[in-house]
Order: structure tokens, then sequence, then C-alpha cells
């Protein structure tokens, strides 16, 4: 029974060091200061996001594939994408690209609500079943193409894509709220794209280049 406990306080310990080991090599060292940010990547269990076999790959400075020819995000994407919206406590955010949910229980760890749309049907069940057995009770998941956005729950106060477009797709810049912010990456898919950070002011689309990058691509439904 000792042992038991134990190895399970052993085991918590251990996936803790290895996330503050990751924010501070991976995500502080690279200019991340983002308080909120900071505290999500502290505390979101990673490893719990990741297939069976890649858990001791989990806090590795690099996106993993998470099947269906998907990935889940290097943690230092994941961690600049959250603070270029700069969440705020009140905020409704739209996540175009659930994949493992990882990066919408780091959004649901700071934000009020999260909805988070995904094409691929297993990965949008896994990932509802992932949040909702880890209690980000705040996070709403919809197996659909997320081209479209989720017009019932808008305007957001931000929305992250997390799956490269070749253009944004207009119903996202709609459902934006004035003065909110998207940030997606865009570019051929298979090569580097750039991750935009697009701001809505009055009738006025602000766009700004931020870095380059390397998502999968942004599909669409076949009956579209
Ligand atoms: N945010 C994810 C990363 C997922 S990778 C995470 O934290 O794990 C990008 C995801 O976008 C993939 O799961 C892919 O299936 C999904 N995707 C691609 N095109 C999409 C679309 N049109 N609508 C919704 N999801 C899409």
């Amino acid at each position: 029974m000792l042992l038991i406990l134990a190895l399970g306080f052993q085991e918590r310990t251990d996936t803790k060091e290895a996330r503050e080991k990751m924010v501070r090599s991976q995500i502080k060292a690279r200019g991340i200061t983002n308080g909120f940010t900071l505290e999500a990547m502290r505390n979101v269990p990673r490893h719990l996001f990741v297939p069976e076999d890649l858990i001791s790959s989990a806090y590795f400075d690099s996106p993993l594939p998470i099947g269906h020819g998907q990935t889940i995000s290097q943690p230092y994407i994941v961690a600049f994408m959250t603070e270029t919206i700069q969440p705020k406590k009140d905020f409704k955010v739209l996540e175009i690209g659930t994949g493992s949910g990882y990066q919408a229980a780091i959004l649901a760890h700071i934000v009020d609500s999260v909805y988070t749309i995904e094409i691929v049907e297993a990965l949008y069940v896994q990932a509802k079943k992932r949040l909702r057995d880890l209690n980000y009770d705040n996070t709403l998941v919809k197996y659909a193409d997320g081209y479209h956005g989720w017009e019932e729950k808008g305007p957001f106060d931000a929305i992250v894509v997390t799956a490269a477009a070749e253009f944004v797709p207009p119903p996202l810049i709609e459902q934006l709220k004035d003065g909110g912010k998207m940030i997606i990456p865009i570019g051929t898919p298979f090569t580097t794209q750039q991750l935009l950070l697009i701001e809505k002011k009055g009738a006025k689309i602000k766009t700004k280049n931020l870095m380059f990058v390397r998502f999968v691509p942004f599909t669409r439904a076949k009956d579209q």
C-alpha cells in the first residue's frame, strides 16, 4: 500500500517537475512572459494529451503525432499563440482544430469559455472525452468543418486556428468581436507558413506577420 502511494506520488512529482522544466527552458527562455499563459503551461498535464506510447516524450521541445496524420503542437507554439491573444478571464475563445484538446485545455485554464471544432471524427470523440474526464467543464467541442466557425456561440474575443489555411476564412473574421484578435497560420500546406495576428477594429482589419511555422493542413469537409 505504501509502495503504491509512493509510486503514485513519484509519478505526480515527476510530471510536475517536467512541466516546470519545460516552462523554464522552452517557454520563458524564448521570451514568453504572460502570467496566465505560464501558469496554464505549468498546470495542464500535457502527458495526458498524447498517445500512451509517447508519454515519456510529452514534455519534449517538439510537436508529437496524435494519429490520423495530425499532431499536438510544440509546447512553445501553444504558449506563443496563447500569449498573443492576450487572454483575459472573461474571454470567450473559439479554437479551430481541437486535435488532442491540449491547446483548448490551456485556454480553458485561463478564460471563461472555450469553443473548439475538430473535423476528424475520431479525434473529436477522443478530445471531448479527455476534456470531460479532466474536468475542463468550460470547453465545448464540436465535430464540424471549422471554416464556418460557430456562429450561434459568437462573437468571440479571440480565435485560435491551429491548422494551416491558404486564406483566412471570412466567417471567422465575421465572428470576431470588435477589438478581437485571431491567430492563424497561413500558407501552402506541407511547407512553412506565416503565423498571422489579425485584429478587427471596426471595419478595419489589421494583419501582422509573427513568425514562420509548420502546421498540418486546414482541410475542408468533402460535402462543402
Ligand atoms: N490544437 C491541437 C493541434 C491539432 S493539429 C492540439 O492542441 O492538439 C490541427 C487539427 O486541426 C487536426 O486535428 C485537424 O484534424 C484539425 N483540422 C484541420 N482542418 C480543420 C477544419 N477545417 N475544421 C476543424 N478542424 C480542422
